[in-house]
């Protein structure tokens, strides 16, 4: 059957790491016709761009390298999605028909209006473009000027290190270092952005000016330039579609990962806001995510009852620089235990885990069916809880 003659039409939106595993994953059925849309030609890395930035490694990597032979990719950005025509309007004109839609469009890097100056001074690291625009910048910043990376999550902690190792003269700044880590991996990440010579404080940012950041305790910390690292935004074509999605633009689903407004509409990765019950946004939930986004099409297409969504959680790897870093332990829902691993053996395996990120879409071109996601992380319970509470 040539892609022409397949009764079943799937258009994946967005080509990043739930994308471009769906689109794969999604001709485990040979009936299947698939149509991927992305805005750049090459896939990006984004769990690398702070190592992008700070000039170490080239975070694009070429479709064709990533992508199984029959995946049809189309290089344009979807505008508007109509549900009820089951079609996709593109930036080029163009229209896309579908029979179902994965809506795997991501995240971005948001700088909030609430911070005076922020959006006019402060350089997000989130995209492609963005960390671009930021390489470009640092260009005519000398090493030896003080730069501030403000938030002080795991991005903003990635980023600040991958800086100080580059030999820049960093300031991490945020509420809390490493919030979702436990006692003992926030000390492991101090300790090592100390031996980096990144100078933590913490503090809530007020404003930011070309050359300083204030805080609102009114302390003030200067800076030749800042980077925001505090919290992504997701792009706004559900909304912009008519969908009903959580208050930061992602898509409604239930469990199954489909739409609550339509039937032929599943959402993975960053952008999916199962239950309005969000899984965090990383790298790591996109594979079981996109594992049930994809099994829910092809249960319907099958004619049979899609599984629920019920991921497993084992770490966040925080990379400290290119020698060191910090596996936070989490228990199965993703919350911290109180182990972490850290040193060389750590940053031997977070580089291990970024290069297994391509590695596993690459096998499934070859392969639709080869990914495997643990599953039993009784999430359902959780809901449940939570809803109770
Ligand atoms: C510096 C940095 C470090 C990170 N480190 C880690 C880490 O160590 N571990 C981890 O788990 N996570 C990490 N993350 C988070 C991780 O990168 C994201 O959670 C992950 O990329 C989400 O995957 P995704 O496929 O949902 O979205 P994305 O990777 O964002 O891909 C979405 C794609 O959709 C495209 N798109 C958007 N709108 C449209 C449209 N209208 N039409 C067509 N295409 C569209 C986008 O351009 C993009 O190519 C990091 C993020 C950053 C920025």
């Amino acid at each position: 059957m040539t892609g022409n003659q397949k009764p079943n039409r799937v258009v994946v939106i967005g080509g990043g790491y739930a994308g471009a595993l769906a689109a794969n994953r999604v001709r485990m059925r040979d009936d299947v016709a698939v149509t991927l849309v992305n805005p750049r030609p090459k896939f990006v890395e984004r769990i690398r761009l702070h190592q992008h930035a700070a000039g170490n490694y080239d975070a694009t990597v070429g479709y064709d390298t990533l992508l199984g032979d029959d995946v049809r990719l189309v290089v344009d950005t979807a505008t508007r999605i109509d549900a009820g025509a089951r079609t996709v309007e593109l930036a080029s004109g163009d229209t896309l028909d579908y029979d179902y839609l994965i809506y795997a469009v991501g995240s971005t890097g948001t700088v909030p209006a609430s911070v005076p100056g922020a959006a006019e001074f402060a350089y997000p690291l989130a995209e492609f473009e963005q960390a671009e625009r930021l390489v470009a910048r640092l260009q005519d910043v000398p090493l030896s000027a003080q730069m501030v990376v403000i938030g002080a999550g795991l991005t903003g902690i990635e980023a600040a290190s991958e800086f100080a190792e580059a030999g820049r003269n960093v300031v991490l700044v945020g509420s809390k270092l490493g919030p979702s880590l436990s006692e003992r991996g926030r000390r492991s990440v101090a300790k090592a952005l100390a031996k980096l010579g990144v100078t933590v404080i913490e503090g809530d940012v007020s404003s930011i000016t070309a050359n300083r950041v204030t805080l609102a305790d009114g302390r003030f910390i200067n800076s030749a330039v800042t980077v925001w690292t505090a919290g992504f935004g997701t792009p706004g074509l559900a909304t912009a579609s008519g969908l009903r999605t959580d208050e930061l633009g992602r898509l409604l689903t239930d469990e199954t990962l489909t739409s609550i407004d339509d039937p032929r509409i599943v959402a993975t990765g960053d952008a999916a806001a199962p239950s309005g019950q969000p899984l965090r946004m990383s790298c790591q939930a996109s594979s079981p995510l996109t594992v049930t986004a994809v099994g829910t099409v092809l249960s319907r297409i099958a004619g049979t009852e899609p599984a629920a969504l019920d991921p497993v959680f084992a770490g966040s790897c925080v990379s400290l620089g290119r020698h060191t870093a910090t596996i936070q332990i989490s228990h199965k829902d993703d919350s911290p235990t109180n182990y972490y691993i850290g040193g060389r053996v750590a940053a031997k395996l977070k580089e291990a885990i970024c290069k297994g990120t391509l590695w596993g879409i690459r096998r499934a071109a070859s392969k639709p069916s080869a990914i495997f996601v643990m599953s039993g992380g009784k999430r359902a319970e959780h809901l449940t809880e939570a809803v109770d509470a």
